[in-house]
């Protein structure tokens, strides 16, 4: 094996192995701060999860406990979204970014149980949320069907495009001095004794200072030290119809996170969730495959919450992508430090858009030897090797614990 020069003559500074929205941030940031880059990423950018999502984007989740991990998941993605608005600016690209605010839409009685304590502790926490009832959700989106129970209206949320906003950090990483090379696989870490030295890529060895794993799902194939079930694939699967008028005033979710769907400002209607009904719930699979009962299942939710779609919205696409969940519904943000040398920021389950940008940034302060501004304890990426390979599954957004009643909602 040949150790392989960067260009410029000079070996990388750092190689983030993944192109999604999290090692293109790392990569932008860490290039903009000087350091030399290599990013490697195995297919094309924007091909994994960041490239098949619903472009949903906001701070928190009524999924995470106000615990500390829960508070410390806050003040990231507070200031994620922050940082967001800022950045059509300053990557000089309309991402279409629209703060419309989210509804969360209560269906059944358990649901209800669920929201009402979770919103008022968010709102302790200061978060502007609030519990609606049906006529004022309806008031809101009037599509919305009027048997629905109510729902939770959080102001500060909304969506955007992520293939527009990944590709623009790319650029702005590449502008910034970074050399991306997509269709570059990482076969393997390079080792010497317990430090990673860089990575062995399509056969040849790469050395670098460090090796950020931006590989989200994925990451387990490349850290087989990892615990196992600390990171676990999740297939999710979305569908989309054509173009239609202004039908959803702004993006949904419904039955505990885990149905979900927005209008994207080019009408298109974009709908996602129901992994109860694929194979292990979508668990374990690495198969970018959508499945029939999974479909009908989206589809039925989108017309039962939104009546007036029935015969009017026709399904123009579908597709699904890996997330990476972990054991206990938190990422893995940092320093792994059985392995001097690497770092990893990975397993955002469901909701990576609401942390890449913020992300970059503190992985980037980190790996120039400063503070990263942000409690990262909770997301220590050796924590579960810790527990010596007794990893609980605790997470909140595995998809079969809650019921199926969404159906009954006519
Ligand atoms: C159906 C669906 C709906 C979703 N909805 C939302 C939503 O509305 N809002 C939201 O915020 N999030 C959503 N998500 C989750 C979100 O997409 C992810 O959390 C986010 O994209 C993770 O970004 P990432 O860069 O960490 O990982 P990814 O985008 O998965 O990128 C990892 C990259 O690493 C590369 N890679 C892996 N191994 C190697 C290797 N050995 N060598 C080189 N490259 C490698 C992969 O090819 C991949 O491109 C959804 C996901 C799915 C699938």
């Amino acid at each position: 094996m040949t150790a392989v020069i960067h260009r410029g003559g000079r070996s990388p500074d750092v190689i983030v192995v993944g192109g999604g929205v999290t090692g293109t941030s790392i990569a932008w940031r860490l290039a903009e701060s000087g350091k030399r880059i290599l990013l490697l990423e195995q297919r094309g950018i924007c091909s994994g999860a960041s490239g098949r999502n619903g472009g949903m984007t906001g701070a928190g989740s009524s999924m995470h406990a106000l615990s500390r991990g829960g508070r410390a998941a806050y003040a990231l993605t507070t200031e994620n979204l922050r940082v967001m608005k800022t950045l059509a600016v300053e990557l000089d690209r309309d991402f279409e970014l629209r703060m419309s605010g989210t509804l969360d839409v209560i269906t059944t009685t358990e649901q209800f149980a669920h929201l009402e304590p979770a919103v008022a502790a968010e709102r302790d926490a200061g978060i502007d949320v609030e519990l609606i009832d049906t006529d004022a959700a309806r008031a809101i989106m009037p599509a919305l069907s009027p048997h629905i129970l109510g729902a939770a209206y959080t102001r500060d949320r909304g969506h955007l495009w992520p293939f527009a906003l990944v590709n623009g950090m790319a650029d702005a990483a590449m502008r910034a001095g970074a050399e991306l090379r997509p269709g570059t696989r990482v076969d393997h870490l390079a080792w010497s004794g317990d430090r990673v030295t860089g990575v062995v890529a399509e056969g040849e060895t790469i050395l670098s200072e460090d090796v950020v794993l931006a590989t989200n799902a994925w990451t387990p194939r490349l850290l087989p030290d990892l615990a196992q079930g600390a990171i676990v694939p999740a297939r999710g699967q979305i569908l989309v119809t054509q173009p239609l008028p202004p039908i959803l005033a702004c993006p949904f979710g419904t039955n505990f996170d885990k149905e979900y769907g927005r209008q994207t400002p080019g009408g298109q209607i974009l709908c996602g969730g129901y992994r109860r009904h694929d194979v292990n719930q979508g668990l374990g699979s690495f198969r970018e495959e959508v499945t029939p009962r999974v479909l009908a299942g989206i589809a039925r939710c989108l017309s039962d919450l939104f009546p007036s779609l029935r015969g009017l919205a026709r399904v123009v696409r579908a597709w699904s992508g890996i997330m990476g969940f972990t054991a206990d519904g938190l990422p893995l943000i940092g320093p792994y430090d059985p392995a001097p040398g690497l770092t990893v920021a990975a397993g955002f389950n469901g909701g990576g858009f609401s942390w890449g940008v913020i992300v970059g940034k503190a992985i980037a302060r980190l790996l120039n030897g400063q503070e990263p501004g942000f409690d990262l304890e909770p997301f220590r990426p050796a924590r579960f090797h810790e527990l010596g390979g007794d990893v609980a599954w605790a997470n909140p957004f595995t998809a079969g614990e809650t019921s199926d009643r969404v159906e009954s909602v006519r």
